[in-house]
Formats: C-alpha cells, structure tokens, sequence
C-alpha cells in the first residue's frame, strides 16, 4: 500500500506502464501493481476486456486470478491498478471512482499526449468514499539485484 502521500515505484516498473500506454495510445490498457516494503517493484500487463476498450477497463478475471497467484508466490503483495486514458486528463472519470472497490490500493492513470506516442504522463490517486486524493510519485531506485525475488518473471511480455 502507498505510504504517506507519496506512491514509491521503481523506475522499470514506471516505464512498463508508459510504454503499454504508449504502445495502445486509442484504447484503455490496464494492468496490477506489486511490490513490497511500501515500494511497487513491478507492473505486470493484462488485457483489457472490456466491451468498449476505447473508453473503458476492465482487467480479464482469469489474467487477474494467475497474476495474483504469481504476485503472491514471488512474496510480494498487490499494490495498485494502472489504466490509461488515451483521450481525455489523468484525472479518475467518475467511471472510475464509482468502480473503485480497494480503497488500500493505489489507482495509477497514464495519458499519452497529443502528438501520438508522445511521452505518457502518470499519475496516482487513493479513491476511497467516492473521492480521489492524488499521490505524489517518487522513482524508488538502485535496488539491488535479486530485490524481486527469485525467479519471479519482471514481467510478462
Ligand atoms: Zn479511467
């Protein structure tokens, strides 16, 4: 769970999450948060199933029940949901925060910018009681080799 104001995560796991959002810059990608000691160490893809990906997420339940079981063999714990919004601001819609059912999890939302492929923008909010409170996002670095655990798989493709 993110400590304080603040949503540690490292650098890697940070640019998987622009670079999904970048590479999908029409529709909704989705995906989890996981780490561990306050610090989210990895972002692991899921496919959007949702009806109208274009303005909606929806994490596949069987891609959510094996990255859970993966998240939590390799000791971590989940931290967060990320999703993008390829039209519109970094802010939750109020799809969003109506859908938001864990108020201990950190919801991060990345934007492409105009220009199409442009560098993405994340951001990260708490939701909780139907209100959103953003976090700041400090780039949790230089964590030594093997700090993900043995073998866990940094991430899926
Ligand atoms: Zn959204």
């Amino acid at each position: 769970m993110p400590v304080g104001d603040t949503l540690k995560i490292r650098g890697d796991a940070l640019r998987v999450i622009e670079k999904h959002a970048q590479q999908f810059p029409d529709e909704e990608v989705c995906g989890l948060l996981a780490g561990k000691g306050g610090v989210v160490e990895l972002a692991l893809r899921t496919l959007n199933a949702a009806e109208n990906p274009e303005t909606e997420y929806e994490i596949d339940p069987k891609e959510l029940f094996a990255a859970m079981r993966a998240i939590r063999a390799s000791g971590a714990a989940l931290m967060g949901i990320y999703h993008s919004h390829p039209n519109g601001g970094g802010e939750p819609s109020a799809r969003d925060i109506a859908e938001a059912y864990y108020p201990d999890l950190a919801y991060v939302i990345a934007t492409v910018n105009e220009a199409r492929g442009g560098p993405a923008k994340v951001r990260a909010f708490s939701i909780r009681d139907g209100a959103a409170r953003e976090f700041g996002i400090e780039i949790a670095g230089g964590a030594p080799s093997g700090a993900a655990g043995p073998g866990s798989s940094k991430q899926r493709r």
